[in-house]
């Protein structure tokens, strides 16, 4: 006993001693690759510990792909695996070859697996998918959390690629590609890599997994439960009335896992719809016209043969209830009659009123990524914005000006009974390091609008790529809520990647927060010059 005991302590004090030393040597960590910035610091932590190699003695090549032979030795590595090269399972790994030892030894220990042909494919490289199933094994992850990404379907098979996902999520070692994406197909480059395996490793690097909201769905029924899973046999952990908006993650079955409130959990969906689009305020007229000339006739009738019963000045108003050929018939003030419509102007239609939404807030941060946070560079962005635009003239509706979360159909209800005419959402984008440029994106869904929004987001984009000197990722279409439902013409662009290097600096900086800003501004004012004429 005293023996065995004796040995524990010698052997505390040593693992002691080792975590102090790999202690020492991440403080003195020195950086001898031209290509990768001191902000790379998961690849100059590994290179340090002697873990990964350059692809030469100045070059790590952060971005070329990643072959499963390479992710085999930089496993082996991380395990502690014997590097001597020896026989493997796999017709195309010889025993000449330097990774077949690690090759071997990995296969042996459950954490890659060949193909069925007896190949392992050495030079082929590898996908963020494999990266999920090799990290999962590799540091023997066995914890699962309520994660969702909308491109890797949920599954309780054991060997699927969904829990290797939801485990290397829930251990903080993957965040997605943003947009609730995982994207499993994606190639994985070496800087991703590094990164994954730095956090695999080191629990300094590790984020923490956040679900991203794919829909917000109202309650249709008073009194619906939300549970702990996704079955009505998990206890309840509140209940939600009728209208109710609630965020959704993802969903389980035929349940949605969300958020309302501080309340979150598995709701059935069969009781979940979408919020009806907001319908814009109708009034009892059709339009309320002004005129544009002094001692305006007011007729019994539509016709210079009805007599006169009163007159309009320049400025005053009427309210249209019909047409008869070009005599508006309405209210104008006190009296009923026909007035000649030449006379009269629409100034709503001629007003410059834009909603800016600067995504995300309070508890919904966005994108986080190299010290940035998406929803301060938003609100940020989106009131430098509004500075500029109200010295055009345009007025200007803010459907947040603090650091607080409309819901997005509040956001569009909120624009849409401003009486503003457009819409122009604000974000910062997030995917992998390597990707990088500005983009703008609306709907087709409703016909009204089609047009005018995907002009809107022309005149933007055309403007921000130039002045963010950034990659012109164009104009895209796609179904956001806060476009799909927006009865206005409306925009949601992407100033850059918080994700890339050189984006993010560029997303830091006054100096192109500015530009960006000029430049939505600048395109919003040629929309509604374009409007205007159209
Ligand atoms: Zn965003």
């Amino acid at each position: 006993m005293k023996n065995a005991s004796t040995r524990l302590l010698a052997l505390l004090i040593l693992s002691v001693f080792v975590i102090l030393n790999f202690g020492t040597s991440q403080v003195s960590a020195s950086n001898p690759f031209t290509d990768v910035s001191s902000s790379d610091e998961e690849i100059i932590y590994l290179w340090n510990k002697g873990l990964i190699n350059g692809t030469s003695s100045t070059t790590f090549s952060p971005n070329s792909s990643v072959t499963r032979e390479q992710a085999a030795i930089l496993i082996g590595r991380i395990l502690g695996y014997a590097s001597t090269p020896r026989e493997t399972d796999f017709s195309d790994v010889p025993s000449s070859r330097y990774s077949s030892g690690y090759i071997q030894t990995a296969v042996e220990n459950g954490i890659i697996t060949g193909y069925p042909d007896g190949t392992y494919k050495p030079k082929a490289t590898m996908t963020r998918g494999e990266m999920a199933f090799l990290l999962s094994r590799a540091f023997n992850l066995k914890n699962t959390g309520p994660v969702f990404f909308r491109d890797v379907n949920v599954s309780t098979d054991p060997k699927s690629l969904y829990l290797a996902v939801n485990k290397i999520a829930t251990k903080g070692i993957s965040n997605g590609t943003g947009n609730a994406n995982y994207s499993p197909s994606l190639k994985l480059t070496r800087r991703d890599f590094a990164v994954f395996a730095a956090r695999g490793l080191e629990s300094s690097f590790r984020v923490t997994f956040q679900n991203a909201t794919i829909d917000e769905l109202a309650a249709t029924v008073d009194s619906l439960n939300i549970r702990t899973g996704p079955s009505s046999t998990y206890s309840t952990v509140g209940k939600i009335n009728k209208g109710t908006v609630v965020s959704v993650y993802g969903y389980h079955g035929d349940w949605a896992y969300g958020k309302t409130g501080s309340l979150l959990g598995y709701i059935h969906s069969a009781y979940l719809n979408e919020p009806a689009p907001p319908a814009p305020a109708k009034p009892a007229y059709i339009a309320e016209l002004v005129s544009t000339t002094d001692n305006l006739n007011i007729r019994s009738g539509p016709g210079t043969s009805h007599g006169a019963i009163g007159q309009m000045d320049a400025g005053d108003k009427i309210q249209v209830l019909s047409y008869d050929g070009s005599w508006a018939y309405g209210q104008i003030g006190t009296l009923k009659g026909y007035v000649h419509s030449a006379y009269l102007v629409n100034p709503a239609a001629q007003k410059r009123y834009i909603a800016i939404d600067p995504g995300h807030g309070g508890s919904d941060p966005g994108a986080v990524a190299n010290g940035l946070v998406e929803k301060e560079i938003n609100l940020d962005v989106s009131k430098r914005v509004q500075k500029l635009l109200l010295a055009k003239g345009i007025s200007v509706y803010m459907t947040r000006t603090t650091d607080v979360y409309p819901t997005l159909s509040q956001r569009v209800t909120n624009s849409v009974n401003s009486g503003a005419n457009a819409f122009v959402s604000i974000h910062a984008n997030a995917y992998t390091p390597a990707t990088s440029g500005s983009e703008t994106f609306y709907s087709a869904a409703l016909d009204q609008v089609a047009t005018d929004s995907k002009q809107l987001a022309t005149f933007i984009q055309n403007r921000l790529y130039v002045a963010m000197n950034n990659n012109n990722r164009g104009v895209k279409e796609a179904s956001y809520q806060v476009l799909r439902t927006n009865p206005m013409p409306a925009a949601l662009t992407e100033l850059g990647f918080m994700t890339n290097t050189s984006d993010a600096t560029k997303l830091a900086s006054s100096t192109y927060r500015d530009r960006a800003a000029s430049a939505i501004a600048e395109g919003i004012e040629d929309y509604y010059n374009w409007k205007a004429k159209n």
